[in-house]
């Protein structure tokens, strides 16, 4: 069984249809593919439908923008029912913080004498509902002013750089609280890398743990081999489910091919376990894994 739990399509910042996005996941020989796109559901459908034909199993899920302790803190959420009406408002402030903020991005690299504008970014964009610096800087490199994603964010996009603007992030805890009412269980992304808790102590995962957290992520690409190993003994100890994965991007993030990290089937078993508890907790319609049927039930 090989397992994927983290990957982006084109309804945030990768760059494959949610469609492509599954298909490509099945040819890659995954088993169980998720995807999350950065705080939305909106390629859920599609994907549900490409990973029937194609054999895959999908398991429906987001990566939520939260913040805690001044850090932006990336929260995989898996399998809520998005339409659950605290976690759907927060998500909406989300959404909007992203769409307003681009224009004041735009100004400002306006101001440092680069022409774009924002039908630029729109057409980077391609429709998709959460709009991130990813396609800001693919409308950057469509223009010729950089040469890829990358670039854009060492010269322009990221944090402390001259065209950065903040955005609204959901309180961490209160994130955690709303995926489990809606029947979700959640999992810090890449704890020690870009996004991430910043070398969290045991302390703090626990905390995390005892309001509702199901798990990390520690197999990663921004995580070190000795990281990965930190991170799977400190998740053992608590009771957190270690999972890992790509983070695929499709062409927008190299090094992320998928199933480049995968999760183990235990694992994976315990996070589907204490999902479906959250979901019998919970008084939600939560969505359903789709099984493709080359792989039967999962
Ligand atoms: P946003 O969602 O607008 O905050 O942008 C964050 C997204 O941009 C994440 O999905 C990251 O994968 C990507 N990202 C962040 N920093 C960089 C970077 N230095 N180079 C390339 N992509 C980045
Ligand atoms: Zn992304
Ligand atoms: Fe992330
Ligand atoms: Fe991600």
């Amino acid at each position: 069984m090989r397992i994927d739990l983290h990957t982006h399509s084109r309804a945030s910042d990768g760059t494959d249809t949610p469609a492509e996005l599954v298909r490509a996941a099945a040819q890659a020989g995954l088993d169980v593919v998720a995807i999350t796109d950065h705080d939305t559901a909106d390629g859920w459908v599609e994907a549900a439908t490409a990973a029937a034909d194609a054999g895959i199993t999908l398991v429906p899920g987001m990566e939520i923008s939260t913040g805690h302790r001044g850090r932006s803190v990336h929260l995989l959420a898996y399998l809520p029912d998005p339409t659950s009406p605290p976690l759907a408002d927060e998500l909406t402030r989300v959404l909007a913080g992203r769409e307003s903020r681009v224009p004041e991005m735009v100004e400002r690299l306006r101001r440092l004498g680069i022409e774009i504008s924002t039908d630029d970014v729109s057409a980077a964009a391609h429709g998709a509902a959460a709009t991130g610096r990813p396609h800001i800087a693919d409308a950057l490199v469509t223009l010729g002013v950089v040469a890829d994603r990358t670039e854009a964010f060492d010269r322009y996009l990221g944090a402390g750089r001259p065209a950065y603007v903040n955005r609204y992030a959901v309180p961490l805890e209160l994130a955690v609280q709303l995926v489990g009412e809606a029947g979700g269980v959640s999992v810090v992304a890449h704890p020690w890398g870009r996004g991430g808790l910043g070398r969290p102590d045991e302390a703090t995962l626990a905390h995390l743990h005892d309001v509702g957290l199901a798990g990390i992520e520690v197999d990663h690409q921004d995580h070190d081999p000795a990281t990965r190993e930190l991170l799977r003994a400190m998740a053992r100890d608590i009771g957190l489910v270690a999972t890992g994965s790509s983070d695929y991007h499709g062409t927008g993030k190299v090094d992320h091919d998928l199933g480049c990290n995968t999760t183990a089937p235990e694992e994976y078993e315990r996070l589907m376990e204490l999902a479906r508890g959250a979901a019998a907790r919970s008084d939600r319609v939560t969505p359903v894994v789709t099984s493709g049927p080359a792989t039967g039930t999962a």
